[in-house]
């Protein structure tokens, strides 16, 4: 049965109902579906991923703001931001965000996840967490011991190589930054070529990986289209979810689970919609109050970056090369008889951590992402200049945001508040790498391609106008997470088995649950949470 024909008789009466079918709903999906004895409904706000630009990784520049399939929610003007409201886009078609990704794939630092264990979620620590990431890729790179060579999931190396992002890292070398073979080895400390969820030629979603391939699971069935407004709770149990398509309001029923992975913004939405938050909040707009959970959309986390460019004196930057049309179609044939050339990158092609004056016993605090082109935001036009782009983050920031709904519909966007550059070490650690970046373009080796710096440029030269320049131009990594936290304590919204507090039956499962966010990109570190969320839910079923 294709996914379009599912009627709604056979929408009720399932073991499990998923929410969301993104980077962690995927996973969910096949590994719960593995058992022919275990029914799964998936039910996804987007549509199918068959558009060509979703396929290519190059497209990410096409589709990162197409609302075809992705969902553009905007942060509140703040301080932060010198008054501006940010535009964060999130996957809405199927794999979600990994649909939408610039590819980049990074576990994150050993320390992260032993952080996660101290904050209370007992069983994340990085020991702990290892045989996960593992399990779930193929790396095609050099053997390694830590790395999986028989998951699902496709991971690359770097398949482009541009000889300006070369002499940069050249230049971080002699700027004192070791080499970092790939940043997943437990530590995103020096520079180097970043890895890709990229197979062959194509982007690896999680949809690509985990969920194409058990489509015709006559177990499984995929919804897609279809909005989740609210958790059904009867008795402190979640017993289904109430869901709009077309106009009509349906309801589905789980015998055994409800799990939400609906995303760091719409788990958090559902949740409060469903009656299990912050008591004034659903007091205010006339929700009935299942749960008064205070911490549920708390504890809001992203990177925040500040982008440096510099013009080149050579004509070696991406910006040139798409003005040749020769040029662009040897691109192409690149693409399509060796599958390696800038067709098969997002956006970020190297890069590494670094540790400012702040960081603890030489734990990266900065992250490095460095590209051979120049706009003034993704999906813009390259600059007629021969630009090149260095940006730089604080790898875990000290700021905490929230979100909460602004009215009881469903299919408003809620409130959503990051407080960036909050704090104090938040703003002196952006600042520190904002200058590193400076030193670096000084190194011999980007010297010698070195014209002018462009952005912030010269009138940005005391700490203070660096930080301004952060303030006024800045942007997220599109790294939101942590608003349905995991912990040991009462006040957590998820126990460390990701079930939510004061419900029976009700599962968070997706970037939502992580205490603090981990030092680099975090898909990785999603679908990690993905599988592991699985093996918990399948033992107790077992237990
Ligand atoms: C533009 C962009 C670039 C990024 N680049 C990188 C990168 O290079 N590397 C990296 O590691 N990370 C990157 N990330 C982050 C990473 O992709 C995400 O953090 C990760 O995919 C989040 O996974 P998730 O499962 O929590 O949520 P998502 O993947 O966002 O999935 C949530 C799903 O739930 C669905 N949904 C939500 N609400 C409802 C509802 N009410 N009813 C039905 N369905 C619903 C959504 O449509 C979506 O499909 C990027 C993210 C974005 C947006």
């Amino acid at each position: 049965m294709s996914e379009q024909e599912t009627t709604k008789e056979n929408l009720d009466g399932y073991d499990y109902i998923i929410v969301g079918a993104g980077s962690a709903g995927c996973v969910l999906a096949n590994r719960l579906s593995a058992d022919p004895n275990c029914s799964v409904l998936l039910l996804e706000a987007g549509e199918w991923d068959r558009n060509y630009w979703l396929k290519l990784p190059v497209g990410y520049v096409k589709t990162v703001f197409d609302k075809r399939f992705s969902r553009q929610f905007q942060t509140e003007p703040e301080y932060g931001t010198a008054g501006r409201s940010l535009i964060w886009p999130r996957g809405r078609v199927i794999g979600g965000s990994s649909s939408i990704n610039a590819l980049l794939f990074i576990r994150g630092q050993s320390q992260d996840f032993d952080d996660w264990q101290a904050a209370g979620a007992k069983g994340w620590s990085y020991e702990d967490v290892l045989p996960y990431f593992t399990r779930i890729e193929t790396y095609s790179g050099r053997a390694d011991a830590g790395r999986g060579k028989a998951g699902e999931l496709s991971v690359s190396d770097l398949r482009n190589s541009n000889p300006s992002c070369q002499a940069w890292i050249e230049a971080a070398k002699q700027y004192g930054l070791p080499e970092n073979d790939g940043f997943n080895g437990g530590s995103n400390y020096g520079v180097g070529a970043f890895q890709l969820t990229i197979n062959n030629r194509w982007r690896e979603s999680a949809s690509v990986a985990f969920l194409h391939p058990i489509r015709s699971r006559p177990n499984l069935t995929v919804q897609t289209g279809v909005h989740v407004s609210k958790v059904l709770i009867h008795n402190g149990k979640a017993t289904g979810v109430e869901w709009m398509k077309g106009g009509h309001v349906l309801v589905s029923s789980a015998d055994q689970e409800v799990i939400l992975s609906a995303g760091a913004i719409q788990s958090p939405q559902i949740l409060q919609l469903s009656g299990v938050g912050p008591k004034n909040i659903l007091k205010r707009h006339g929700i009935n109050i299942k749960v008064d959970a205070p911490s549920v959309g708390q504890n809001l986390q992203d990177h925040y970056m500040a982008r440096t460019i510099v013009r080149l004196n050579k004509p070696q930057s991406l910006n040139d090369e798409v003005r040749n049309p020769l040029r662009l179609m040897s691109m192409g044939l690149e693409w399509l008889f060796k599958g390696t050339g800038p067709l098969t990158v997002g956006a970020g092609q190297v890069g590494g951590g670094a540790c400012s004056e702040f960081a603890i016993e030489g734990r990266a605090d900065l992250q490095f992402t460095v590209m051979p082109f120049s706009a003034d935001k993704a999906g813009d036009p390259l600059h007629r200049y021969s630009g090149f782009t260095a940006a730089v983050y604080q790898s875990r920031p000290e700021s905490r945001g929230y979100l909460e709904i602004k009215s009881d519909d469903p299919l408003a966007d809620p409130r959503i508040t990051p407080n960036y550059l909050s704090t104090e070490l938040d703003q002196k650690t952006l600042v520190a790498g904002v200058k590193m970046l400076r030193d670096i373009y000084q190194q011999p080796a980007f010297k010698s391609l070195y014209d002018k710096e462009i952005v912030p440029g010269s009138s940005a030269a005391s700490d203070e106008d660096i930080l301004k320049f952060a303030r006024n131009s800045g942007g997220t990594v599109f790294h939101p997470s942590g608003t349905c936290r995991a912990g040991g304590d009462t006040k957590s919204v998820v126990d460390p088995d990701l079930k939510v507090r004061g419900v029976r039956g009700l599962r968070v499962i997706d970037a939502s649950i992580m205490p603090q966010i981990p030092s680099g990109n975090i898909n990785a570190a999603t679908l990690m949470i993905g599988e592991r969320g699985a093996e918990k839910i399948i033992k107790s079923a077992q237990s």
